[in-house]
């Protein structure tokens, strides 16, 4: 029987949700679902100075409204391995010690200022940055007069040289890095005791017995330091993917820096973004789940896409972030998820801007329903159903003069009001007919029957379907916006 699949997504907490975060979490977990695995969230919480909790819980929360949940981690009890590093600050220690009596690591005395003017040399003569390895060479006595000077040293592990690091990644291919290339020997643990990511992400990685470590391609150097790791821990290294970074449209690394707030997937949340569609939407970025009568599949649910995921058919070129291609995924997801699922979510934006318990969840759900085909964002319900609410509703003035105030439109306003009566109320398609006879008793048929009518009861010429928003406003504001509509038409 094959090792049970084991993933991980190990996010930082020193900033929020990141939307390449978020996709690298999605790949774990659709791997981990499709491989009937676990897949687990570990926070790499070493940085005392910039982890903090409020970006744990924003982390957390924004993948939970994502739908992506982890068998192992935060607020989950059971008995799983500590998945804060700040836990186990002495057990990497220890493991560095072991690295340094078997003569594959030492302890290091250089202070900032020693290795700040390293780095200056280096730049002067343009030569790369990297440590000169001069720890390597320290004897006892010079340890000894450091240690009375009062240095606290740091331990850093031996990065061999010459030496090419390969491996076969699950998402690129034939990987090769030069180990000349990685900056020399690297510290794993700080002066103050806290051990160095790439270390601990190998000594977690190795005790969480993680079989598959995807990421991100900025991880790339990462991976050749950490796979010299678990040589000199004795240990095989899980099977590594990288994936192609995100970019914007006009390709560049999609940043906190260059893109702000829309980097945050609690943003895409605030601004009506159903989760289906980011992540419909992340996972198509750079993986095709599969071909369908000579086309990509496009539309998919998380559960669908966690029985096909695979890791050969992740594009290794730049994924494109598009909002407007994102914005399409959510219209997609606001016409076609249940009506009482977009209902509940467009709720709180209803809610801010009109008194909605004055009318049914029944209504509620009726408004939304008829103005949800033209919504990309839920948003944006408000304005879509502001006319819903209120007897009347406010008419700008250049519509005033053009569609109501014709006497082709007073007519067809004065004969709906006489009318009313015959009106088959909460049925939107008998209501429809009502208008259409009323039109055809006129004689006026098409824009110039309807445009006045939509005008008269929602303020502007386009709008829900016209029965439907007859039978949504009901009678008395029917009643009300035809009068209020004559009304205004005999003060022109
Ligand atoms: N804390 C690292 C990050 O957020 C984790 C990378 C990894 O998956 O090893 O980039």
């Amino acid at each position: 029987m094959s090792t049970p699949v084991r993933v991980r997504i190990a996010p930082s907490p020193t900033g929020t949700l990141h939307l390449g975060t978020a996709r690298t979490a999605l790949y774990n977990y659709l791997f981990a679902r499709r491989h009937k695995g676990a897949f687990v969230l570990r926070l790499e919480d070493t940085d005392e100075v910039r982890s903090k909790e409020e970006h744990t819980e924003d982390i957390i929360a924004g993948l939970k409204w994502l739908g992506i949940d982890w068998d192992e981690g935060p607020d989950i009890g059971g008995p799983f391995p500590p998945y804060r590093q700040t836990q186990k600050i002495d057990h990497y220690e220890n493991i560095a010690n072991s690295l340094i009596a078997k003569g594959l690591a030492y302890l290091a005395y250089e202070t900032p200022e020693e290795l700040e003017a390293l780095r200056e040399n280096q730049k002067n003569s343009n030569q790369a940055h990297r440590y000169d390895n001069s720890g390597r060479h320290l004897t006892d006595a010079d340890a000894k007069r450091y240690e009375e000077e009062g240095r606290v040293p740091m331990i850093r592990f031996k990065v061999e040289e010459p030496r090419v690091v390969s491996w076969h990644d699950a998402i690129k291919g034939e990987i090769s890095v030069d180990t000349a290339d990685l900056g020399g020997d690297m510290v794993i643990v700080k002066s103050n005791g806290v051990a160095i990511y790439n270390f601990a992400v190998v000594v977690d990685d190795i005790d969480m017995k993680m079989t598959h470590v995807i990421r991100g391609e900025d991880h790339i150097h990462n991976t050749a330091k950490q796979i010299l790791l678990y040589e000199a821990l004795g240990h095989e290294h899980p099977v590594f993917g990288h994936a192609a970074l995100i970019q914007d449209t006009e390709h560049r690394k999609l940043s906190k820096r260059l893109h702000g707030e829309s980097v945050h997937i609690d943003n895409y949340r605030l601004l009506g973004y159903m989760p289906e569609a980011m992540v419909n939407y992340l996972a198509q970025m750079s993986w095709t789940p599969q071909i369908e009568n000579g086309e990509a599949k496009e539309i998919f649910t998380l559960v669908e896409a966690s029985e096909l995921f695979d890791l050969e058919r992740v594009s290794k070129s730049a994924a494109v972030f598009d909002i407007q291609r994102l914005n399409w995924f959510n219209g997609h997801y606001i016409r076609s998820l249940p009506l009482n699922v977009v209902t509940a979510r467009a709720l709180p934006f209803l809610q801010k801007e009109f008194n909605t318990n004055e009318y049914s969840l029944d209504e509620l759900e009726k408004m939304v329903d008829s103005v949800r085909s033209g919504l990309s964002l839920l948003n944006e319900v408000t304005e879509a159903a502001r006319f819903y609410f209120g007897d009347v509703c406010a008419i700008p003035e250049e519509l005033k003069k053009e569609h109501l105030c014709t006497d082709g439109a007073k007519k067809i306003l004065s004969k709906s009001l006489a009318d009313l009566k015959e009106m088959p109320w909460g049925d939107g398609p008998a209501c429809k007919k009502f208008v259409d006879k009323v039109g055809k008793e006129l004689s006026i048929k098409g824009k110039d029957l309807y445009w006045p009518l939509r005008v008269a009861l929602s303020g502007s010429t386009h709008g829900p379907d016209m029965g439907a928003m007859i039978a949504i406003l009901g009678e008395k504001r029917v009643k009300a916006r035809l009068e209020s509509a004559l009304n205004l038409c005999s003060q022109v």
